[in-house]
């Protein structure tokens, strides 16, 4: 409607201009040359549009001569680069969906269509690994070092595979650079960790636990309990060593950090009775009963005898654990143990029956039925609690929570399954019923588990 309205004004204004001209006569003469041209005013300035019409012309038709093969060039790489990038994504999406063929097509499509290595060099990376060609995806992982955009994919890459080849030193390496590269990533500092505890390489482990406590990705607690049982390990180790004394402040660096953890108590305990400090042993054992008691404790305890002592001294020593727990299930069926040592039947009798008022256990009812035969040589009444030991719940042992093994000792790592910090004291029967292991356990999943196919981060 406008654009009608515009199209009739501008005709009117040129008829008017037109008649304008045709009523207001008059001459244009030019002389030049020797040539005269005579004409009217309308008829030259029809000829003046008609020129700067035709130079108009043929100054577009010259800068499309000049120009041409360059927009056709550049029209030309745009194509390309699109087509790249479709070959790209579909690339990814083989990936994704594990179309070995079609990826590594894709993979060399992409890589001669665009000028992108850190795209192309992934794709054709976990392209060459989806065909099975470990050796090609080597090839293009370590290029990607080479670039510092793409070099912490390539580690990642590279790491995956020294995991799969079963190469724990060279994958340490691929993952420490990582680390440098980006300390916070969850995945790095945890790879990290499960190596270097893997290797048994305890001071390392123990500076990254450090590294992920600083970057938040454990929580206090958590770092507490990881160094405890780093501790553990390198007092072990310098105890194997020799090196009793470094043994035993590493020891006591884990007691006072974990307050109660009793492996490591053991441990210092064990160590002091064996250097000679068995009164300082005896009381860290004690001091630890009145917060928590526990059986392997009073194993400990009981080991840790002075020189002199006979049974009925010894049952001296467990009434002390007795007062310092009075009600304890452990402090009672402890004495009972040490009073059966020493024959005191009757009062190894009534702190079982205690004991089991408090909470039945297999171990008491064995306990009992031992009693029996020892004490009155009552075979019938041994069975009668046999058969209640079996109904009854089991007693705690550790219990890896990521494999479910039950070792005798405690350890770090779980024997079984390589699993860092993963044994609990438990009834092994509520093992069936922990949570799945990750979420309770975000650091240290034992390595062989990371996948195959690197993700992009
Ligand atoms: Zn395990």
């Amino acid at each position: 409607m406008i654009r009608a309205l515009l199209y009739f004004i501008v005709i009117a204004v040129l008829v008017l201009v037109a008649v304008w001209l045709s009523e207001t006569p008059g001459a244009v003469r030019i002389d030049w040359l020797g040539y005269r041209v005579e004409t009217s005013v309308g008829v030259a300035l029809v000829l003046a549009v008609v020129l700067v019409g035709v130079v108009t012309a043929l100054y577009r038709l010259y800068s499309l001569l000049i120009d041409g093969p360059r927009a056709l060039k550049r029209m030309r790489a745009r194509v390309r680069r699109d087509r790249g990038f479709r070959a790209l994504n579909q690339g990814f999406v083989a990936v994704a969906s594990g179309d070995a063929e079609t990826a590594r097509a894709m993979a060399r499509k992409a890589d001669r269509m665009l000028q992108e290595p850190p795209l192309t060099l992934l794709l054709s990376a976990q392209a060459a690994q989806l065909n099975g060609d470990e050796t090609a995806a080597r090839r293009f992982f370590e290029a990607m070092l080479r670039r510092p955009e793409t070099e912490f994919l390539g580690l990642r890459g590279l790491l995956t595979q020294a995991i799969q080849d079963n190469e724990p030193v060279k994958a340490l390496g691929y993952a420490q650079r990582a680390m440098a590269l980006r300390p916070k990533s969850p995945w790095v500092v945890q790879t990290c960790l499960n190596l270097q505890v893997q290797l048994r390489r305890w001071v390392e482990a123990q500076s990254t636990v450090a590294a992920a406590l600083k970057a938040k990705l454990v929580d206090s607690p958590t770092a507490r309990r990881y160094k405890t049982a780093i501790l553990i390990e390198r007092s072990r180790e310098a105890d194997g060593e020799g090196k009793t004394d470094q043994a035993l402040s590493l020891a006591h660096e884990a007691v006072k950090l974990s307050g109660d953890f009793v492996p490591a108590v053991m441990r210092e305990a064990k160590l002091l009775a064996r250097t000679g400090h068995e009164a300082r042993a005896r009381k860290l054992i004690e001091k630890t009963w009145s917060k928590a008691p526990h059986r392997l404790l009073a194993e400990t305890y009981r080991d840790i005898v002075p020189v002199t002592e006979d049974t009925a001294a010894r049952v001296g020593r467990f009434e002390k654990l007795l007062r310092a727990q009075p009600d304890h299930p452990e402090s009672l069926v402890a004495l009972a143990d040490q009073e059966m040592e020493a024959e005191r039947w009757d009062g190894a009798r009534t702190h079982l029956m205690k004991a089991e008022a408090k909470g039945p256990s297999r171990r008491i009812y064995r306990l009992l039925a031992e009693l029996e035969v020892r004490q009155k040589n009552d075979s019938e009444a041994a069975r009668d609690w046999l058969m209640k030991a079996q109904a009854a719940p089991p007693d705690p042992v550790w219990v890896c929570d990521h494999c479910g093994a039950v070792p005798d000792v405690w350890s770090a790592v779980c024997e079984s399954c390589g699993s860092f910090n993963s044994l609990a004291w438990i009834a092994p029967s509520a093992a069936a019923h922990l949570p799945a292991a990750p979420a309770a356990r975000p650091l240290a999943r034992p390595v062989a588990e990371e996948p195959a196919v690197i993700a992009a981060q």
